[in-house]
């Protein structure tokens, strides 16, 4: 069995912001040689986290306004006496930092309008994901 790991950068601009990742996830598929298996993305920090969808104007900005509404930045929240960013850590905790993908004939299997996008939820800042690919 293959194990390939690499790290990216990104470099984000915006407080909370979509970057869509999926063609450094392929690349990346396609340089490890991992024909068959699974690709893991994984974001090291706590106020970042994965998710998987369509990549269109409308849906990215309501997926944000979304995750404001839900996680409020003026909650009086515990954390914000140590860095005022716990709106930030608590989406990260909910929606999760990694997922998976099945590995087939050297591709990601993804549907037609799930792209991977890293969600920054405290930037801009300059952020690390972990894809590791996984299998022969
Ligand atoms: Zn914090």
């Amino acid at each position: 069995m293959k194990v390939k790991i690499k790290e990216v950068e990104v470099e984000t601009k915006e407080r909370i912001q979509l970057i869509d990742v999926t063609g450094q996830i392929e690349n990346f598929i396609k340089e490890s040689g991992v024909k068959n298996g699974l690709c893991l993305i994984h974001s090291l920090h706590s106020t970042t986290a994965i998710i998987v969808n369509e990549r269109e104007n409308g849906l990215i900005q309501d997926l944000i306004h979304e995750v404001q509404k839900v996680f409020p930045r003026e909650e009086e929240w515990l954390h914000n006496r140590i860095d005022d960013n716990a709106d930030a850590h608590l989406a990260s905790a909910f929606i999760g930092s990694s997922k998976v993908f099945p590995v087939k004939n050297g591709e990601i299997i993804r549907g037609v309008w799930q792209n991977i996008f890293l969600l920054e939820l405290d930037g801009p800042r300059t952020r690390r994901i972990i894809i590791e690919a996984l299998g022969e």
